[in-house]
């Protein structure tokens, strides 16, 4: 069964003035629907077919570069929608607050290492906020549309927060200037979403 472009399940304007409504729609139906297009091709009559793309990633050999930026591109904004869905955002508590407190000592000190390895991506590319075995967190980065599922790649784990540093995330709004894009990003951020992803994954 091929890979369909998820719903954002919230309109383009949603996110304004974080996100513009065009950069949202553009970013949607054009960049993460190629991914998914070019997904469901590089598969098609191969063994990775009827897989689901989380083992397509584990178990993906580099190598494969269509399935490996396409995959990558199609798990990476079906990600990225859901932690910046505008309803019932919530706050940071629970037992990720208290994971967070662990790992980075405080949530500005994890909000400040995960700008910075958003700031200093080279081109293009995503942060990760990512859990382990037993749930320890810790942050990263990667090029492109690799993601720390992928053998070898960024901090492993699973990834429960991700920001997408490419210019067409931002340009249109942003330009140049990735720091605010990255400021606007922590004002929309759905804290509920990513609780129950880290709930989920630990
Ligand atoms: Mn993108």
């Amino acid at each position: 069964m091929a890979f369909k472009l998820p719903e954002l399940g919230y309109a383009y304007d949603a996110l304004e003035p974080n996100i513009d409504a065009r950069t949202m729609e553009i970013h949607h139906t054009k960049h993460h629907n190629g991914y998914t297009t070019k997904l469901n091709a590089a598969i098609e009559g191969t063994d990775l077919e009827g897989k689901s793309i989380e083992e397509i990633l584990k178990g993906l050999d580099m190598s494969n570069t269509g399935v490996r930026n396409n995959g990558g591109g199609y798990w990476n904004h079906c990600l990225f929608w859901e932690n910046i869905n505008p309803n019932d955002r919530g706050r940071l508590s629970g037992e990720l607050l208290d994971a967070v407190n662990d790992a980075f000592g405080s949530k500005e000190d994890m909000m400040d290492q995960f700008s910075k390895a958003a700031a200093t991506r080279f081109g293009s590319g995503w942060a990760w906020l990512c859990v382990h075995e037993g749930g320890k967190l810790d942050i990263c980065s990667t090029p492109n549309q690799d993601n720390p599922l992928m053998p070898g790649v960024g901090c492993g784990g699973t990834p429960i927060l991700g920001l997408d540093v490419w210019e067409h995330a931002y340009y249109l709004n942003y330009q140049n200037r990735r720091p605010d894009y990255i400021g606007a990003f922590w004002k929309i951020v759905n804290w509920n979403d990513i609780e129950a992803k880290y709930a989920a994954a630990k």
